[in-house]
């Protein structure tokens, strides 16, 4: 663990001094501040554990300098007033405000590491914290990411498309720019299957993702709906410019084969997402029964 990083706070820079020295002595080391507003400069330039403040000091005192370290947010200072032992009233006032614990004038040595022992019990506790908030902060974020991949191809799953759905559609309610959604299905897979095996049917579908993404701009999206089915969700885009869109995917898509034999090509149903529709799933819908008017009309082709 690193040593503690301690400011120490006095206008008198001989008891600035004596302190440092007795810190020191204790093997701890420290930076001075002469003053209360000294001492906010500093904090506000780098980051400390500890301060040991005087309380009686001209200008921002320490409990002004307490109150003003207690308003930031992270990372936790721990705060130390020193004051002289007539001052009762004062030391109670500060705890109020915020202080962690007192010395009293003249320091003396063992109270003093006794203090220490003390604080930086609870500074490496904040520390601890600190870490394992980062940490899982970190994790949370990842999940998040994770639970709306598809996890064979990359592409975006069910969960994102329908976040994502309800989100775009909004925009062409709010600000009434268009928004083209593209149902996709892979043709006679079942044969390709068949055919080629399974894992070949899998590394066929991660193709088709890889093609497909390399045609999409970048707003636009790619999800994987259910088997061998995938949706495309293109923003800004109204019927006539997601069907040229759709249809340089479609065509890329039919040339990616390494042969013949894994040659693949899709169907796409294509539909706009509507202000006026009852929900975000009607334009899904309609570019299902599309898809099925592309598969009835012969298959490797766009129908809106
Ligand atoms: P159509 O042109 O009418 O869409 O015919 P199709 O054979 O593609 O449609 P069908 O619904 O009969 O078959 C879909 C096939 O997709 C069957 C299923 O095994 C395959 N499939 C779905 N998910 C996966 C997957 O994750 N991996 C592999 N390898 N195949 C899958
Ligand atoms: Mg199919
Ligand atoms: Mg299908």
């Amino acid at each position: 663990m690193e040593p503690l990083s301690i400011v120490v706070v006095d206008d008198d820079p001989d008891a600035a001094e004596a302190l440092c020295r007795l810190l020191g002595s204790l093997g701890s080391s420290c930076r001075v501040a002469h003053g209360g507003e000294e001492a906010v400069a500093l904090l506000s330039r780098a980051q400390f554990d500890l301060v040991i403040s005087d309380s009686r000091m001209p200008g921002v005192d320490g409990l002004s300098l307490c109150r003003a370290i207690r308003t930031r947010d992270d990372p936790y200072v721990y705060f130390i007033l020193v004051t002289a032992d007539d001052d009762r009233a004062h030391l109670l006032e500060a705890m109020r405000s915020g202080a962690d614990d007192y010395l009293t004038k003249p320091i003396d040595p063992e109270t003093l590491c006794a203090r220490l022992l003390c604080a930086e019990r609870v500074i490496r506790l904040h520390r601890t914290l600190r870490a394992r908030n980062r940490q899982l902060r970190h994790d949370s974020e990842r999940n998040f990411q994770v639970a709306r991949v598809d996890a064979l191809t990359g592409a975006r799953n069910r969960r994102a498309l329908a976040e994502d759905v309800q989100a775009k559609r909004a925009g062409v309610i709010r600000y009434g720019s268009p928004c083209a959604v593209a149902m996709c299905d892979l043709d006679h897979f079942k044969e390709y299957n068949d055919a080629l095996g399974h894992l070949a049917g899998d590394e066929a579908l991660k193709r088709v993702v890889r093609v497909t993404q390399a045609q999409l701009r970048a707003g636009d999206a790619l999800y994987r709906f259910g088997g061998e089915e995938f949706v495309v969700l293109l923003q800004h885009q109204n019927l006539l410019s997601a069907r040229a869109a759709m249809e340089r995917v479609r065509r890329a898509v039919a040339h990616s084969a390494p042969s013949d034999a894994e040659k693949i090509t899709i169907s796409v149903g294509l539909a706009e997402l509507r202000a006026d529709d009852a929900d975000d799933e009607v334009a899904l819908g309609r570019a299902d029964s599309a898809l099925y008017r592309a598969k009835l009309g012969g298959r490797n082709r766009i129908e809106t």
